[in-house]
């Protein structure tokens, strides 16, 4: 699993200047698609051959500047307690603030392995600037400019050293993994409960920290499925009780260890910004999706147009998934889930021969040439498949920077037909050379 590197400090020491060096290269791997925004608070880090999540906890700083807590607001604290390990910033700049220690003091609290990083100190003396820190006795202090990059990746090799390199392992799953995820109230448990209520369950483990989601297998029609439940429903006895509530990290963690993920969104209520967040982060994991919109019983029609115009408008670069409207309290439509869990499944793990992706690449090219640049037209010569979960199709060609980002959707658009890939994102890098 994917270690999570939180960011933690004070408003203004850096901590989105450093988040956006440490996610800038994965973020070139998502387009920019109708109605995608970006959350800038959580996002993928790749250091030498080790991914990992970060988490900016800025995006958490509570509105009201008074309270006990006001420098840590509750979701901070969380995410320090979800942590693998948090990386807390100070301002080389201003030096040490009250403020610096009192977050200091909660941070020890927490167990958690902390790694203090003294930020905005370039042009300066390193052991000057780290001297008056070491009083927060947080470990020898790491003086970084986040702005320039200095120190970056030293820091964040030190934080991750005790965690693995990417298993080079192609997964080999049989079966896939289903991530059941939404904002809170959405109906996640409900929806769980519905399932595991009408499947036959095999085996069903317990979280082992807060932050753990439940893996719950299951069988249907002979099939299997693994279940990761963020909503926390433990077998308590007889009953399923709904204990945990929403975490940030435990979504990401469940997205990025699923093959396909199950969004729960809630008809009663339009799409918010927070449903976009957590779609557009499955978009980035390149996780298969089906979209469950929960609640549709008892609506009436002119509210169902409402939410389904609300739905292509804010979530449309989800077109590639399935929709489903259903009602976990009642049980109609889940049973419909499975199908188009299976459908993208299969169309994640798609394997796709290079013949073949030559093939259709080079009708596609002969349908419609890529524009020339200047004087110079992009030649794409053939393609092969650089990966499942998501598919990744490598296109090989002359002057392939030159590819004009509408013409790369064109070819997505020939693939994604060609090779029926409904329910996975698919993502199409282009290779200069043969
Ligand atoms: P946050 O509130 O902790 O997320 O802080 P920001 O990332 O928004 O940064 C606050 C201010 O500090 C911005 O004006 C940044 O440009 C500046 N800043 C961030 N990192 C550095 C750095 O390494 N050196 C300098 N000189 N300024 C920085
Ligand atoms: P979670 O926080 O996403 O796990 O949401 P819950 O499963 O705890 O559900 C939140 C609330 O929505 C509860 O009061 C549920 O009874 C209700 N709820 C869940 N599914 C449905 C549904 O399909 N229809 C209706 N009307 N209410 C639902």
């Amino acid at each position: 699993m994917k270690p999570t590197l939180v960011l933690v400090g004070r408003p203004n020491v850096g901590k989105s200047t450093l988040f956006n060096r440490l996610t800038k290269t994965r973020d070139a791997l998502v387009a920019d698609l109708p109605g995608l925004t970006r959350d800038r608070h959580y996002g993928h880090g790749l250091v030498g051959s080790k991914p990992y999540l970060v988490v900016d906890t800025g995006g958490f700083e509570p509105v009201a500047k008074d309270g006990i807590l006001h420098e840590m607001a509750k979701q901070t604290l969380q995410a320090v307690d979800e942590a693998d390990c948090i990386i807390f910033l100070v301002d080389a700049r201003q030096g040490l603030t009250p403020q610096d220690k009192t977050i200091a003091e909660g941070l020890r609290k927490s167990g958690r392995p902390v790694f203090l990083a003294v930020n905005k100190a370039e042009g300066m003396r390193r052991e000057v600037v780290a001297a008056e820190f070491h009083e927060l006795a947080l470990g020898v202090p790491l003086v970084i400019s986040s702005a320039h990059g200095e120190g970056v990746r030293e820091l964040v090799e030190l934080a991750l050293a005790d965690f693995p390199d990417e298993e080079e392992s192609e997964e080999k799953d049989d079966h896939p993994k289903v991530a059941i995820v939404g904002r809170p109230n959405v109906g996640k448990s409900t929806l769980v409960n519905r399932l595991l209520g009408e499947e036959r369950v095999i085996a069903f483990d317990q979280p082992g920290t807060t932050r753990d989601s439940i893996y719950i297998d299951l069988e249907r029609d002979d099939r299997r499925y693994t279940l990761i439940d963020t909503a926390g429903v433990r077998k308590r006895g007889k009953v399923f009780e709904a204990i945990e509530k929403f975490s940030v990290v435990k979504t990401l963690q469940a997205i990025e260890d699923a093959n396909v993920v199950v969004l729960v969104l809630d008809a009663r209520q339009d799409v918010s910004e927070q449903d976009a967040h957590i779609a557009g982060f499955i978009l980035e994991a390149g996780r298969a999706l089906v979209v469950a919109i929960n609640k549709w019983d008892g609506l009436d029609e002119a509210r169902r147009e409402v939410i389904k115009s609300d739905l292509a408008r804010k979530l449309q670069f989800l077109e590639f998934a399935k929709y489903h409207y259903i009602s976990a309290l009642q049980g109609t439509g889940v049973g419909g889930l499975f199908k188009s869990i299976d459908g993208a499944f299969a169309a994640a793990m798609k394997k796709m021969s290079t013949p073949m992706l030559t093939r259709v690449l080079i009708a596609a090219t002969e349908k419609h040439q890529p524009p020339k640049v200047g004087p110079i037209r992009p030649k794409l010569r053939y393609a092969h498949q650089g990966g499942s979960n998501p598919p990744l199709v490598i296109v090989h060609g002359t002057a392939t920077a030159n590819v004009a980002d509408s013409y790369k959707r064109y070819l997505e658009g020939v693939f994604r037909t060609a090779f029926e890939l409904q329910g996975t994102p698919l993502r199409v890098q282009f290779k200069q050379g043969s």
